[in-house]
């Protein structure tokens, strides 16, 4: 149908949204010019994960599929057996151990299956089909993990902050003193809520990071087990990091599948078969990264100043809002909503046009998320910051 002359409404929207496009466009290359002029980055990117890298790694990654150590041959076509990819797996669990702070007792893996996998292969190798388990319930990921331990035994739900949205981080409960441990899920990678203080409990910590690993300082020792995917903070997707204290393994009667035990996993030094070549690789270079840029210290320092800038715009510019308990907010993913919904389109639309990808919220939560991995750099959430104001003065 064509536009009516007398179908004033219509034709009226039609010429609004022709000069907003307009003005977006020229904005945009406005903002593109002065981005130009400061920033030597084409793409700035707050992806939830797979996510950025440090531009280092990604160099050395794309050399060593080219041409591992000298060797004449990719990393992908190299034994994982051979001396050289041995001490990448070495290298790689010590700089673990190193950045970590790790006590003798605290083993260090490298498995494949993503976190998901850590979902069931937890309550396997430590949970009997009569124990129970305690879990805080604050996410998606959480309550899968919730699910898959149930195949297992009985699971007691010590906390929830499903009835609010996941929009806080439960405060005040109680685990069970015979629970053989406590899950929680340090970082909320869809709301944006972080554990900000480790619940201190008599059983034993086990503890999804697959957001936040290496972006903070904590007592890793005080953990029973950590694990993470990789594909946030420590490299590329396809392999799992678990750092586990060998006095809780082998107390089960259940028979564990050999590749499921991680006390073999441990005797073979994440080499109980083939694992993710690449993506090990890839991780110790970024673990290299990680500790050449002064360690956790120093990542935790330089989320703390991105995360701060942007909540400070969400609090302060009109068109946005937080959508989570201040105190709980997550330093790593950064949730926020437009106060008038009708924007959000061309808010993403105008940032995509700078060269800002990511943004969008999870499809369950909407609004937007700005992830701030480690190797975010500072330039990136200051450009976004001047993307939110530019479009609170030029568009609304
Ligand atoms: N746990 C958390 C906190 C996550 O953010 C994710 C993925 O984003 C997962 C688990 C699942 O990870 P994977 O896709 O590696 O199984």
């Amino acid at each position: 149908m064509g536009i009516g002359l007398t179908d004033d409404g219509k034709a009226g929207g039609m010429i609004i949204w022709h000069a907003l496009l307009i003005f977006l466009t020229f904005a945009a290359r406005k903002l593109m010019t002065e981005r130009a002029e400061k920033s030597t980055q084409k793409i700035h990117n707050f992806n939830a994960g797979p996510s950025i890298l440090p531009p280092k790694v990604i160099e050395e990654s794309a050399a060593a599929i080219k041409d591992f150590n000298n060797s004449g041959l990719s990393l992908l076509e190299f034994g994982h057996r051979t001396p050289e990819f041995t001490s990448v797996m070495e290298e790689a669990s010590a700089l673990v151990k190193e950045l970590m702070q790790l006590d003798n007792d605290h083993e260090v893996l490298f498995l494949h299956g993503g976190a998901s996998t850590q979902f069931m292969q937890v309550p396997m190798n430590l949970l009997d089909d009569k124990e129970t388990a305690a879990y805080a319930d604050t996410g998606v990921w959480a309550a899968k993990a919730i699910n898959e331990a149930k195949f297992f035994g009985n699971v007691d739900i010590a906390c929830s902050s499903k009835e609010k949205g996941y929009t806080f981080i439960p405060k005040d409960f109680a685990v069970p003193n015979d629970a053989r441990y406590f899950h929680i899920t340090t970082n909320n990678t869809i709301y944006g809520t972080q554990w900000q203080s480790i619940p201190r409990t008599s059983n034993p910590l086990v503890a999804d990071m697959s957001s936040d690993i290496f972006s903070r300082t904590l007592d890793f020792n005080s953990f029973g087990l950590i694990y993470a995917g990789a594909q946030k903070n420590m490299g590329a997707a396809g392999v799992n990091l678990v750092v586990v204290n060998n006095k809780m393994l082998g107390k089960l009667k259940r028979k564990l599948p050999t590749i499921m035990d991680y006390r073999n996993h441990i005797r073979e030094k994440s080499m109980l078969n083939t694992p993710p070549v690449f993506a090990v690789y890839v991780s110790l270079l970024t673990l290299r990264w990680i500790k050449s840029e002064g360690g956790i210290v120093e990542m935790e320092k330089r989320n703390k100043e991105k995360a701060a800038l942007l909540y400070q715009e969400i609090d302060e510019n009109p068109l946005f809002s937080g959508t989570v308990l201040k105190e709980d907010r997550s330093k790593t993913n950064v949730c926020f909503m437009m106060k008038d919904a009708d924007l959000v389109t061309s808010f993403l639309a105008y940032t995509n046009s700078l060269g800002i990808t990511g943004i969008k919220g999870h499809r369950s939560v909407g609004g937007f998320r700005a992830s701030l991995y480690n190797a975010l750099p500072l330039e990136s959430v200051e450009f976004l910051i001047s993307a939110m104001q530019k479009f609170k003065t030029d568009f609304t």
